[in-house]
């Protein structure tokens, strides 16, 4: 099987690379045995404080009470902008993508932080002191980054909403964080499609009684509804507003922002980061996992809707003074071949997607990528699901033409930022594998008792210690927070995630805990089963569920969609069904398969096993939280192939 393929680390890589192996091992054991020392060299390092902290942490995972930096002044926006004006004030900040290829732009930091600062006082004006949460719904536009940076700048806590998420989703989040103030935009563009916005935003509102003010954002610049008593335009602030905002001074532990999860799992939790910790773990994180260099153009296709949007679109790179491409668009539109076409107009160096993209470009043929350059490239990323062998081989080889180094980063909402991820110099690749921690992280795995296993094990993924990116609290409940992470294994940060580890100390992301199915008494983790069903040549996409079954305790039910062009029938089945046999064994086999013309996913991409496990057990009444499913229609569409079963 592809898993036993071992890339090692490239020369050339290594030789420009921040960081090659030795010094990951050092540096590695110096984060563990003296993480105080550690973590205060690295904020001093990278980032620039108005005032030194007097203790580096204090943490009691009990209670959830966790503390970075204490009585440590900084301000994030002033890390990201101000400190880089005299040394690379007139380089490119943010190079925005449109939706259509025609249109683009770009934003120096000098421009960026002038456009930051009348923005800040543009809130100020409208009553928003420190502490106060300003929701934020604005496609990939450069003004979401200038909302963001300026929301830091005052003090005010942002609340992102994805800007695809509808009405009924955005007030519930504007509610649950008791936001005065939300910023939209007229309409956004999606892969050649318009996106009602401002109607979206109005539909909140009105639900919201504490909402008082939305300022909207032109982008079609087509007629919208609008309310005077409470409706801002930004264009006609912004032209009156001042360039002069000092920054407001704020604490490490002071909050930055407030951010949904996916809602893969259950309801959305608003996961709180706060100041320092937040900061700095994302810039250096994006420092090393991308060995970013002074000069390269980096490129994460995240929405700012997501974690992966806010650590590394803008926090990281932008607090490590690096030029960020924002992307409007979707990987399909004009064509399959349009992140490729970008990385070529824009000559990006890194790279950073995540599976449901690439399994999705793969499923078109390599044509779309072969037809394109890539010279550029040098990194390529992979987030927010296991990524398949069969995938990552087809990532490195036709995407990287074998020249780029992929990393696997394992992280969530609630980390801040990668937690377990190869670094490009220093670690060899295992495609499928998420490797090894980063600096200062303890991974652990632990039974179901919360017994941690030594060497090659398989089991719960845990993590023993506090890091400077942790979340801090569930917003407005910090019960739930202690609940949700810390009761299971008490004394330990509980992920959700199993894992294995294998002979060479490298992890492997099973998938959710939840998701686990058992088997007669094996446990059976999807991931591995849904990598050996997309090792078949005509399938696009797998999911794999468990479901009672009288004798077995559960059986395997499996969603697989086919490639462009193929017809599903009974051979294939077949076919599938012995290779998941011979990749695996006999007890993985499925006990059916259904043809899924489209999977439920999240907004951000996720598989949503929780809805399958409920159409595989036809336990259809009650599907739970679907308020993230990026298309609902899928699932009616799964009901009624599963009714004809
Ligand atoms: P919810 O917590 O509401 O169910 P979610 O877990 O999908 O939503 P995120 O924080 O966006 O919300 O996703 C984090 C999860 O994504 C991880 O717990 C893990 O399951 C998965 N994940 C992210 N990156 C990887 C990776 N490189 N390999 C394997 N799994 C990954
Ligand atoms: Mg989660």
């Amino acid at each position: 099987m592809s898993e036993h393929h071992l890339y090692p680390v490239k020369p050339e890589i290594a030789a420009m690379a921040h960081i090659d192996a030795d010094q990951y091992h050092r540096l590695y054991r110096q984060s563990i045995s003296d993480p105080e020392g550690f973590w205060a060299e690295q904020a001093r390092q990278f980032l620039d404080w108005e005032q030194p902290w007097q203790q580096v942490l204090q943490c009691d995972f009990l209670n959830g009470d966790i503390h970075w930096f204490m009585g440590g002044k900084l301000n994030a926006s002033v890390n990201c902008l101000d400190r880089h004006l005299d040394t690379r004030g007139d380089q490119i900040a943010i190079i925005w993508e449109g939706d259509h290829p025609d249109y683009d732009a770009k934003l120096t930091y000098r421009e960026l932080h002038r456009e930051v600062c009348k923005f800040a006082n543009v809130l100020k004006a409208q009553g928003v002191r420190k502490g106060d949460r300003v929701c934020i719904y604005l496609p990939m536009i450069s003004e979401a980054a200038v909302a963001i940076l300026a929301c830091a700048r005052i003090g005010a806590v942002h609340s992102i909403v994805f800007g695809g998420f509808s009405a009924d989703a955005l007030r519930d989040r504007i509610l649950d964080a008791d936001c005065r103030l939300l910023i939209c935009a007229d309409e956004s563009y999606r892969g050649g499609k318009i996106v009602p916005a401002k109607i979206n935003a109005d539909k909140a509102a009105a639900q919201c009684p504490n909402l008082t003010t939305v300022i909207v954002i032109k982008h079609t610049g087509h007629a919208i509804p609008w309310h005077p008593e409470r409706d801002i335009c930004y264009r006609a602030a912004m032209a009156e507003a001042s360039a002069d905002c000092p920054p407001e001074t704020m604490d490490a532990e002071d909050p930055l922002f407030i951010l949904y999860t996916s809602g893969s799992t259950g309801k959305p939790k608003g996961v709180l980061h706060t100041t320092g910790g937040y900061l700095l773990y994302a810039a250096m994180t994006h420092k090393y996992v991308f060995d970013y260099h002074d000069g390269d153009v980096y490129w994460c296709t995240a929405d700012i809707g997501w974690i992966t949007g806010h650590s590394y679109v803008l926090y990281g790179p932008l607090c490590n003074g690096a030029t960020t491409l924002m992307f409007e668009g979707v990987p399909t539109y004009p064509a399959a071949d349009r992140f490729w076409q970008v990385v070529d107009k824009h000559q990006v160096n890194i790279f950073y997607t995540a599976p449901t993209a690439i399994r999705a470009l793969m499923a078109q043929g390599d044509g779309y990528v072969t037809r394109t350059d890539r010279g550029s490239l040098r990194i390529l990323g992979s987030v927010g699901e296991p990524i398949n062998p069969e995938a990552w081989e087809w990532y490195y080889h036709v995407v990287g033409g074998a020249r780029c180094p992929i990393v696997d980063t394992w992280w969530q909402t609630e980390t801040g930022g990668i937690l377990i991820t190869p670094l490009p110099g220093a670690t060899d690749l295992k495609p499928g594998s998420a490797t090894l921690p980063f600096f200062g992280i303890k991974p652990a795995i632990v039974d179901n008792d919360g017994h941690i296993l030594d060497g090659v094990a398989e089991g719960n993924l845990v993590i023993t210690d506090s890091w400077p990116g942790q979340m801090r609290s569930v917003y407005g409940d910090h019960d739930r927070f202690i609940e949700t992470y810390f009761k299971k294994f008490p004394g330990l940060y509980f992920a959700g995630d199993g894992a294995k580890r294998d002979e060479h100390g490298y992890y492997w992301i099973t998938g959710r805990v939840d998701d686990v199915i058992n088997v007669s008494g094996h446990r059976l983790g999807t991931a591995e089963i849904e990598s050996a069903l997309v090792l078949h040549h005509d399938v696009a996409e797998a999911a794999v569920v468990g479901f009672p079954h009288a004798i077995k305790g559960q059986g395997i039910y499996a969603y697989v969609t086919l490639n462009a062009g193929v017809q599903p029938n009974d051979e294939l089945k077949k076919q599938l069904k012995e290779l998941v046999k011979e990749e695996i064994s006999a007890i993985a086999l499925p006990d059916f398969i259904q043809w899924a013309p489209g999977l439920p996913k999240t907004r951000s991409g996720k598989i949503m096993r929780r809805i399958l496990r409920k159409i595989a057990a036809n336990d259809i009444g009650n599907l739970g939280d679907t308020s993230t499913l990026a298309d609902p229609a899928v699932v009616d569409d799964l009901l009624a192939q599963r009714a004809r079963q």
